[in-house]
């Protein structure tokens, strides 16, 4: 037995549907579907001491992804990233127990290289051979990668004004780049176009199973790195908001199979000042967000205007007692330089606001400074130089 993969489920309305056929979203309600495996089986037949003794990378944890055998694995050594104890900047916050999620280590320089992973894999394996996807930018680099590693082919849509890193990586891979006059979501609008034009299959975020899987791995790796234990707080920098469903997921399907006790991390979501769709709904106690009108950010990441699972990711930060907060691009750059100095670990604008937000929840009594907190660092800074010079 490789993967326990049985059926995928709709998230609202609880339809299911089979795992081994092209599908994006509920075809009854439109909605995210979530992939669900065997855990009574797999509880009876995997120990999870079994994981620990593999090679290093997120597909440790084949058993809880949907690739179907081995040889569906389409791999660049993803995920296996290290969990860092940030002494310093741990003592210069007042915390006891800080740790870094150093994500910048993936293939592609961020943790997209988790999602795209699954996702194309499981594409390829259902016999997709044409992939589409609107992108800020680093999600297209990664499904660029897995598609030229797969032998398959990738169109992307992406802002103009995005990284020149992510769009020299989409080209120098092979896949067909258009560059949008606007944000993510004008870039949604044409590249659904096409996918239906031309029949390719529309990978964007959360509008197919598998991304989030990937992403999922990185909550499975952080309960092994501390002993088969939840951390107290997880801050991540929230667009589209799949890592934060995944890894929410995934610590449920932990505590299924008893690999892991006790209660769900909080989890806590940092965005942009100047694209704040989630923080804004949690704060009017919304249970889904509003578009948010002429998003900027230098964190492109978190450029995600209206994200189309801002339901789950509220159910997450509200069935956590976790947070939402806003940080600002300045208070993001300095913390690049001061998570860079202080830890050696050179992150990302989105990994960064993790910082800030730690610092502005401690002050504010938000945040537990004897806690297990894990930053979120979701990527490198060597595709946002230009932000340091
Ligand atoms: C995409 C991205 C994010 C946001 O990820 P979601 O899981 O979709 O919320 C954060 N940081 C970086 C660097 C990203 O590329
Ligand atoms: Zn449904």
């Amino acid at each position: 037995m490789f993967s326990y993969i049985d059926h995928l489920e709709c998230s609202v309305c609880g339809a299911v549907y089979p795992h081994n056929k092209p599908i994006r979203t509920c075809t009854a309600c439109n909605k995210v579907l979530l992939a669900r495996y065997d855990l009574p089986k797999l509880k009876r037949e995997v120990d999870r001491g079994a994981i620990e003794g593999r090679h290093s990378s997120m597909w440790a944890f084949s058993e809880l992804l949907p690739a179907s055998t081995p040889d569906d694995i389409i791999t660049l050594g993803e995920g296996g990233t290290p969990l860092l104890r940030a002494q310093r900047l741990g003592a210069s916050l007042g915390m006891s127990s800080l740790y870094i999620k150093d994500e910048g280590l993936n293939p592609t320089g961020t943790f997209k290289a988790r999602g795209l992973a699954a996702a194309v894999s499981k594409a390829k394996e259902v016999g997709l051979t044409r992939l589409i996807m609107p992108s800020a930018g680093n999600a297209a680099g990664a499904m660029a990668a897995y598609a030229a590693r797969g032998g398959i082919e990738a169109h992307v849509y992406m802002p103009q004004d995005a990284p020149d890193a992510n769009k020299l990586e989409c080209t120098t891979h092979g896949s067909e780049l258009n560059l949008v006059d606007g944000h993510i979501g004008d870039a949604g609008i044409l590249s659904r176009a096409r996918a239906a034009e031309e029949g390719m299959f529309d990978l964007s975020t959360m509008q197919e199973p598998y991304r989030a899987e990937g992403k999922k791995t990185m909550g499975l790796e952080i309960a092994l790195q501390l002993g088969w234990r939840m951390p107290e707080a997880i801050i991540y920098p929230t667009g589209g908001g799949t890592g934060i469903i995944g890894m929410w997921k995934g610590f449920h399907e932990l505590l299924e199979l008893g690999w892991v006790e006790g209660e769900l991390p909080r989890f806590i979501a940092v965005q942009a000042e100047g694209c704040q769709p989630v923080v804004h709904a949690y704060d009017a106690g919304a249970e889904t967000s509003q578009a948010w009108p002429n998003p900027h950010t230098v964190a492109d990441g978190l450029r995600v205007p209206h994200p189309f699972a801002d339901y789950l990711v509220l159910q997450a930060i509200r069935e956590t007692g976790g947070t939402a907060l806003t940080v600002s691009d300045a208070e993001m750059v300095d913390a690049m330089k001061e998570m860079a100095a202080a830890e050696g670990v050179f992150a990302c604008p989105e990994g960064c606001a993790t910082l800030v937000a730690a610092r502005k929840l401690l002050a504010q009594g938000q945040l537990d400074p004897e806690g297990t907190t894990i930053l979120l660092n979701t990527g490198s800074a060597y595709k946002y130089l230009s932000l340091l010079v």
